[in-house]
């Protein structure tokens, strides 16, 4: 019955990541392929990476030091 008991744990961790998730107001539906905020192509691996992002590396960080 180990089997079972993962499974509910796994689903729960997963539960638990999306409620954090929307708490963070994280963007978590597709990536941009350009930057919102420059129109510079985003490199896929950070596509890949960062799930819903919209800017460039560069833009997101202006945009988290402006955030303070
Ligand atoms: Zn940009």
């Amino acid at each position: 019955m180990a089997d079972i008991a993962d499974r509910g744990n796994e689903q729960a961790e997963y539960l638990l990541e999306v409620a954090l998730a929307r708490r963070a107001k994280l963007p978590t539906g597709p990536s941009a392929t350009h930057c919102e905020d420059c129109d510079e192509p985003i490199p896929a691996q950070r596509r890949e990476k960062v799930a819903g992002c919209v800017t460039c590396v560069d833009c997101q960080q202006i945009r988290e030091v402006s955030r303070g």
